[in-house]
């Protein structure tokens, strides 16, 4: 049933650029692309929708928002059919992402119902005993979102829902490789009530993103990506506020008390969700020597089980790459560590887009699969010998997410939490985890602002203070 609605969505036009599924490599869609000069219509557009947005109550833009979590949850099978399609997540992964971009945008209402702002306690100093007032919170306008091409609707919820919460207009540029999703989640939006000049999508190449990013009229860059994109985009955008998502290279730690069954478990799924291509992913697996062969060869022969194939078949574990040329320089990265001294425990298998799961052991530190983000089906083990050395080389990255410790000493967890460089420390789970409404955010280079819908409103509104200066000669 969600093939034949698909089909019926998202014709395949020459005229068009085309969206292709990564696993069959079948085109699956397409979308109208304008390139940099179509910059003043797009501006004249959000610019209106910025006037839109504002004068919307509280209560519109929260109906709006429920009312769209509530579409997107009647059609959930459709849009995690469409995930699959464009980004090759399995079936599995493409439903829970779906029931996230629900609870996403049901907590973008509850948002804009609840933070309005607040009362200052204007009398609290002396000088202002007669001064009374309060905050409120303000849209900045526009806002430019560009989003990646891994969680293809639920990080454009995470952006549309707090901005549209916020009273903002919106300037969405999804990833070129898989803006179906984006384009249908707005689509819903507009059913759901919201003005169409509201929210302007923008498909097209870096061009038109760059004229977006460096407009003065945007009040804000929202971005989530990578960091070579990130800093482009920081050198074009000039003044005005930058919210940057990008990368990870996570380290697990697992303790010689640890729950190995537990950590090995975790530890799998953290590295192979979404093929790697989670910017949570665990990349480095730090483990007591005490424990390090038991772990390791419980780790590969558990790897070695995931099913590597068909993102639409129920029992697939590992779904392809976004694209070839993505899996061959995951491949061409191992291979070099392999070359440099590292030991391939399985996987480094490819098979068109496939990259099957690969583990390897004791990689140098030099070699890139160990210091910048994988982004692939790859994990690299590692035994220590003290808690200050596993310490020391889960932070010897310099930009960082989350990080995790397999433990059953509460000392040492407080003692992980306190040391390691990171935005989210996961306690007897891998780096693999994220509730919507928690900040999230880096930790480290290039990391600005925090997601996570309290988090994103707050970033995406600006206050405004009322003050009144009450005079005690009125009677
Ligand atoms: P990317 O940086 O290649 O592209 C991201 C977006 O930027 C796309 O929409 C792309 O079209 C756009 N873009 C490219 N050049 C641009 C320019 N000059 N101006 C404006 N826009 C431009 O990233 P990707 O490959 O799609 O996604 C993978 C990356 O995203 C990984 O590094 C991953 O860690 C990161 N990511 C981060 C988070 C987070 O929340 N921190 C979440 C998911 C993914």
């Amino acid at each position: 049933m969600a093939d034949t609605a698909l089909k019926a969505e998202c014709t395949v036009d020459d005229q068009l650029s085309a969206v292709y599924n990564p696993y069959s490599g079948e085109a699956i869609g397409s979308v109208p692309t304008v390139d940099a000069g179509a910059i003043d219509s797009i501006l004249r557009r959000a610019r209106s929708g910025s006037r839109t947005a504002r004068a919307m109550s509280r209560a519109s833009r929260a109906n709006v928002l429920e009312a769209a979590a509530r579409l997107v949850e009647q059609r959930a099978a459709f849009f995690a059919s469409l995930i699959v399609k464009e980004s090759g997540k399995t079936i599995t992964q493409a439903d829970k992402e779906t029931a996230r971009a629900v609870n996403t945008l049901a907590l973008s209402a509850a948002e804009a119902r609840r933070n309005a702002g607040e009362m200052v306690p204007f009398d609290a100093l002396e000088g202002s005993e007669h001064r009374k007032g309060w905050f409120t919170r303000e849209p900045l306008g526009i806002i430019a979102a560009i989003t990646p091409f891994n969680d293809p609707l639920n990080l454009v919820a995470h952006k549309l829902g707090p901005a549209i919460a916020g009273g903002n207009a919106v300037i969405l540029k999804p990833s070129e490789l898989t803006p179906l999703s984006a384009l249908r989640l707005v689509r819903v939006l507009v059913e759901a009530g919201l003005p169409e000049e509201v929210v302007t999508v923008v498909n097209g190449n870096a061009e038109v993103g760059a004229a977006i990013v460096s407009a003065r009229e945007v009040r804000m860059v929202s971005f989530t990506g990578g960091f070579a994109t990130g800093e482009v985009i920081a050198r074009s955008a000039g003044l005005k506020k930058l919210a940057m998502d990008l990368g990870g290279n996570a380290a697990v730690i697992v303790m010689e008390d640890a729950d190995l069954d537990l950590a090995v478990d975790s530890c799998v799924s953290g590295a192979f969700w979404a093929a790697g291509q989670n910017c949570v992913g665990t990349q480095r697996i730090l483990v007591s020597r005490e424990v390090y062969e038991d772990f390791r060869d419980a780790f590969v022969a558990r790897t070695k089980r995931l099913r590597v194939g068909d993102p639409e078949h129920q029992s697939t574990d590992v779904g392809p790459m976004i694209t070839e040329v993505a899996a061959r320089t995951a491949r061409a990265k191992v291979d070099t560590a392999i070359t440099s001294g590292a030991t391939l425990l399985c996987g480094n298998q490819l098979y068109g887009s496939l990259f099957t799961p690969t583990v390897l052991a004791n990689v140098p530190a030099e070699c890139a699969i160990w210091h910048e983000e994988a982004f692939a089906p790859v994990v690299c083990l590692q035994p220590f010998d003290s808690f200050d050395e596993a310490l020391q080389r889960s932070n010897e990255v310099d930009f960082s997410l989350h990080t995790g410790i397999f433990t059953s000493n509460l000392d040492r967890a407080l003692s992980a939490v306190q040391l390691l460089e990171a935005s989210g420390v996961m306690i007897n789970d891998s780096s693999d985890y994220r509730f919507d409404a928690m900040p999230f955010g880096g930790f480290k280079y290039g990391s600005m602002g925090r997601e996570g819908v309290r988090f994103a409103y707050e970033e995406m509104t600006q206050s405004k203070v009322v003050c009144i200066n009450q005079r005690d000669d009125v009677g």
